[in-house]
């Protein structure tokens, strides 16, 4: 039986279950790791991910966008595209990080920060004001991962190049950066912005919505939520499929 004293002395991560995990997306196998500091983190692998680089999607923890539906970020509709692109592509995989919450710096702070960016602060200003780093996330845990699935080069789907060369500083190849765009809202541009302008993330979609009325703006907000349920089938609509 591995335990966390076992982690602390190889400094490293451990595999520690394995099930089926079917989804409205399609198949997947779900394989849970425990690391060194105790953080619990999972792999939702579809089809096989060995021999090739397979489209990987290395997605930090973020409970008020992939659980809520929160507007006020992209991580839920970017999730939901990656494992609708992965099962498109045959094969690929989504690592899902947790202690990433708000890029690591925790839900509740995250909450803290999203209340002062309703005072005006952005996203960066938020994490500095609370005392705390812009961005405290590391990729380690998740090269890590991507050896022990045998996967030594992925199509990484992100649109922050700083992510790539992270896992690329822990050994892995990343071939290509393939962009996961979601459709810009009122309640997410300035934050949409702000990872472009001050985080260096490709995010050409911005360009058109950047010149968007706000009578445009509030014609948007009065629309129906992204996430709204289909009544047939429950998946979820996002805008790229309506
Ligand atoms: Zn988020």
């Amino acid at each position: 039986m591995t335990g966390l004293a076992d982690i602390e002395r190889h400094d490293t991560i451990v595999r520690v279950g394995e099930t089926r995990l079917p989804t409205r997306y399609g198949e997947f196998r779900a394989v849970g790791y425990l690391d060194q500091h105790g953080d619990e983190h999972m792999a939702v692998v579809h089809g096989d991910v060995t021999g090739f680089a397979p489209l990987t999607r290395v997605h930090s923890e973020c409970l008020t966008g992939d659980v809520f539906a929160s507007t006020r970020c992209e991580c839920g509709e970017q999730l939901a595209a990656a494992l609708r692109d992965i099962v498109a592509a045959g094969a690929g995989l989504v690592i899902y990080l947790k202690g990433h919450e708000g890029r690591g710096i925790g839900l509740v702070a995250k909450l803290q920060a999203m209340r002062l960016q309703e005072e005006g602060l952005d996203t960066v200003e938020a994490n500095v004001a609370l005392g705390l780093p812009v961005d405290a996330r590391s990729f380690d845990v998740a090269a890590k991962i991507l050896d022990d699935l045998g996967v030594g080069e992925i199509r990484l789907l992100s649109n922050n190049p700083r992510k790539a060369e992270s896992l690329r500083a822990n050994g892995i190849r990343v071939s290509e950066l393939v962009p996961l765009l979601v459709e810009p809202s009122p309640e997410n541009l300035a934050y949409l912005s702000t990872k472009r302008e001050r985080l260096g993330h490709h995010l050409p979609q911005l360009s058109s919505a950047a010149t968007t009325s706000a009578k445009e703006a509030a014609r948007l907000a009065s629309a129906p939520l992204p996430f709204a349920a289909d009544a047939r089938d429950g998946r979820p609509i996002t805008p790229d499929a309506v």
